[in-house]
């Protein structure tokens, strides 16, 4: 296998160093936890993406979920570019909020009302601002392994007992806003109870991916999903689903419709834009009533409900609601999940992998369903660059870190899969040569 080309990147690298930290504006993307130097892409088309010295992968990471239709959809495009004729901004209302808005909401049963921002970590920071202004409480309940963007009340990790504050998880967060919020381990009843008991009617609200996939994939059981609704509801605190990576890609209706849960606030981003910035959290009519100009909780946006990218969510979420979209999702991912599992298990590779809808997880370490991170494989890490790298190699782009999940988009048609599945395969044997997968 030919070592691939990686000169222009590089030199793209080395300036992009001079100007941003790291090279970077968003940190997983320098390749940190792969040792290697970032690719620079080019141009994307449908599975693949092709970078500035020519290389073209299959490409698994979708710009980290969003692009669920593949890269430069025709159908987003056009859209994209028939908007922007009209002009890019206003700061007024048009139509294509209220395009956007009607399909959401009249496909979606759990949501009255919805409220566009820009990101999924500006959605995030507006749920939880509102959960607090709603139930007139300041402390939340966050879990360890479950990602929120980078709200500075949400980068905090657990400290040592079952029910404490934690510590922050970056520079910068005060410790009085740690101070508001708990990280309970995840997949643990006790743990809530206990919060509620000694924090009783101080909690707004229980914060939660409910298909938690930015610590690999941390599948939770539809119960204990429930038990939180019904604890949170039990004791006047709200529960905000955050389904900025879930929302469409498990169903329309996203992780609260696949487990028939009423979240009290929802969050949204990455797929809804189409591959544009766009954002939103939505709940019931009473609920959305405390944000301002109708409520008093204030929360706005220069560019929210940006026509543009209303116009490109729109595109996007029309070829999502068709129907047997997801079924069809769902079906290929199967039949390429089971062909490397076949593989893994007939070689009897220390791998496991989870899946759910078109999203995928492979990791080192085979101990059944991991549902929190601590039984994730300490030597996980490790395998998981030697096979990035063999990948890279192979024509296979995979998110570079082991805690990200892998994503199929609907340009992954089978053949394609047939053949990213070959080229696992035979990374995993070389893999297993160099430094042993059983
Ligand atoms: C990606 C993500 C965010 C942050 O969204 P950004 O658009 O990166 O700000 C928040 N929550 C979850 C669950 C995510 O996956």
């Amino acid at each position: 296998m030919s070592i691939m080309n990686q000169n222009k990147s590089n030199e793209l690298y080395k300036i992009s160093s001079k100007y941003f930290p790291g090279g970077v504006n968003s940190p997983v993307r320098a390749f940190k936890s792969v040792e290697g130097t970032p690719l620079f892409i080019k141009k994307g088309k449908g599975a693949f993406i092709t970078d500035v010295d020519g290389n073209k992968f299959i490409d698994f990471c979708a710009s980290w979920g969003p692009l669920i239709l593949g890269h430069n959809h025709p159908k987003i495009r056009k859209a994209v570019v028939k908007a922007s004729k009209n002009g890019l901004s206003f700061g007024a209302p048009t139509l294509q909020e209220n395009e956007l808005a009607d399909l959401i909401i009249k496909n979606n049963k759990y949501l009255e009302k919805i409220r566009f921002v820009s990101s999924g970590t500006e959605a995030v920071m507006s749920a939880v601002r509102l959960a607090r202004g709603y139930t007139k409480r300041e402390k939340i309940i966050k879990f360890e392994g479950c990602y929120h963007g980078h709200v500075d009340h949400l980068l905090v990790k657990a400290g040592s007992g079952l029910v404490t504050f934690g510590s922050s998880s970056s520079a910068g967060i005060p410790d009085a806003f740690v101070q508001e919020t708990l990280v309970l381990p995840l997949n643990n009843r006790k743990a809530v109870e206990e919060a509620f008991k000694q924090y009783k009617n101080e909690i707004a609200c229980i914060i939660i991916e409910p298909i938690p996939a930015n610590n690999g994939l941390l599948l939770q059981d539809k119960e204990y999903l429930q038990f939180l609704k019904e604890t949170a509801n039990a004791n006047g605190s709200l529960i905000i689903f955050d389904e900025v990576i879930s929302g469409f890609r498990v169903g329309f209706e996203g992780a609260a419709g696949y487990y028939e849960i009423q979240p009290d606030i929802v969050t949204y981003g990455k797929i809804m834009g189409g591959g544009m910035p766009v954002g939103c959290y939505g709940s019931s009519a009473k609920i959305m009533s405390s944000i301002a100009p109708d409520g008093d909780v204030y929360q706005a946006g220069t560019l929210s409900g940006n026509p543009v990218a209303m116009s490109a969510g729109k595109a996007a979420l029309t070829v999502l609601a068709e129907e047997d979209f997801y079924q069809d999702q769902e079906k290929r991912t199967q039949v390429f999940v089971n062909k490397l599992k076949s593989h893994i298990s007939k070689k009897g590779y220390n791998l496991y992998i989870s899946t759910i809808g078109s999203i995928f997880w492979m990791v080192y370490g085979n101990n059944g369903k991991i549902q929190a991170p601590d039984q994730i494989n300490d030597e996980a890490g490790k395998y998981f660059k030697a096979i990035f790298k063999k990948l890279l190699n192979r024509g296979v782009y995979l998110g570079p870190s082991g805690y990200e999940v892998g994503f199929i988009s609907s340009a992954h048609s089978t053949k394609i899969l047939n053949k990213a599945a070959d080229q696992i395969i035979a990374a995993l044997d070389e893999v297993d040569v160099e430094i042993g997968l059983k």
